[in-house]
């Protein structure tokens, strides 16, 4: 089985060296342990945090140790009576071809799911993600204007079509004129600005021309400056993520902007709110599954996946994702079913 583990902590961008594919024989199986076939494996945004050892919300992974990530499996043998061999399952593995559990924490996808995949994205945490961010913390109302980043990711494509099914106004922000066509054209946005265009607060601020009474924030930076002045009185921001400054090696350039945030938060009211979405939303997953399925089944909502092949490919898959290179959800294809 190969494995890919973590060799060193990056400092900025990750690189091959960063990591290292081993070869590992697998011991017998015992009884009540399910030997696992990794099909897809989920990479996300969090992974950078994980590979690094500054304090957060989860412990960082241990040098030496597999990379952590949320996986399809198919049950290649098992010795414990809930799981069936051929069976697929949403495990939490990681950066391997195989792994062995006893079970514990497992989800059952059953025997031939449609889109097993799904459970890695539209259907799994970067769904429900979007679902209670948006719905919960944002508490979007009808023929309000909804500014979403990364528009075309799984958090940012969901965010924007669920904020169109509630009757709000969405203006995405991508990366790109492609990125931006489909947000608007597949997704139904009202609108999307490419943020690389050199006049984008110009571009965002004629796009949103009553304010916005919604951000919801996944990447900070010039995005955020670009959002901040246009905040309407009682603005919502849940704080999802950041991941323009996930790669970071310092403090950003230009004037400390902390006193403005502070003077807009206060005179205009504005309520930010972080949030960690299994910590805080995981007993709510169910009232997500519900309406997402019947979304999907009614398609008022579109997925769109970006899937690369090989484990070897995974590293450079991880980059291009924090980057902007994918376009959709980014899975990598570790086995074939
Ligand atoms: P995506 O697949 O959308 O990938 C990240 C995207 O961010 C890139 O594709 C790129 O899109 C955009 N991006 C990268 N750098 C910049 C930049 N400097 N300025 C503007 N955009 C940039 O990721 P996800 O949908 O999986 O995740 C989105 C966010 O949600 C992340 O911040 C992630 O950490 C967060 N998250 C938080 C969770 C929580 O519990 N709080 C749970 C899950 C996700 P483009 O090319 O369009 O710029």
């Amino acid at each position: 089985s190969r494995q890919l583990t973590l060799a060193s902590r990056p400092n900025g961008a990750p690189n091959e060296k960063n990591f290292k594919l081993k070869t590992v024989e697998l011991p017998a199986l015992k009884d009540g342990e399910v030997l696992l076939r990794t099909i897809y494996l989920s990479l996300d945004p969090y992974m950078r945090g994980r590979m690094s050892d500054a304090k957060s919300y989860a412990d960082p992974v241990n040098i030496g140790d597999v990379m952590v990530g949320a996986t399809v499996c198919q049950v290649e043998e098992s010795k414990n009576d809930k799981f069936n061999e051929g069976e697929w399952v949403l495990a939490y593995t990681g950066w391997q071809d195989y792994a062995i559990t006893d079970g514990e924490g497992l989800m059952q996808l059953g025997k031939e799911p449609a889109n097993p995949s799904y459970a890695l994205g539209i259907m799994g945490m970067p769904g429900f993600t979007a679902y209670m961010g948006l719905l919960d913390i944002g508490q979007p109302k009808e023929g309000e204007t909804v500014v979403v980043a990364a528009a075309t990711g799984p958090v940012g494509a969901t965010v924007g079509q669920i904020a169109k099914i509630k009757g709000c106004k969405v203006v995405g922000v991508a990366g790109g004129s492609e990125k931006c066509a489909h947000a608007v054209e597949k997704l139904g946005f009202d609108a999307c600005i490419d943020h690389k265009a050199d006049d984008f607060a110009e571009q965002l601020e004629k796009a949103c021309d009553k304010g916005i009474d919604v951000y919801y924030e996944n990447v900070g930076g010039k995005v955020f400056d670009a959002v901040l002045p246009l905040l309407n009185t009682a603005a919502r921001v849940p704080l999802c993520g950041l991941v323009s400054q996930y790669n970071a090696t310092s403090l950003p350039e230009g004037p400390d902007r902390l006193g403005m945030l502070m003077g807009q938060l206060l005179t205009k009211r504005i309520k930010m709110q972080g949030f960690i979405i299994f910590d805080d939303y995981g007993d709510r997953y169910d009232e997500f599954a519900q309406d997402m399925q019947k979304w999907l089944q009614d398609e008022k909502i579109q997925y769109r996946e970006h899937m690369v092949e090989g484990i070897e490919n995974t590293v450079d898959a991880f980059n291009d994702m924090i980057c902007g290179k994918n376009f959709g959800k980014t899975v990598v294809k570790i086995n074939n079913p």
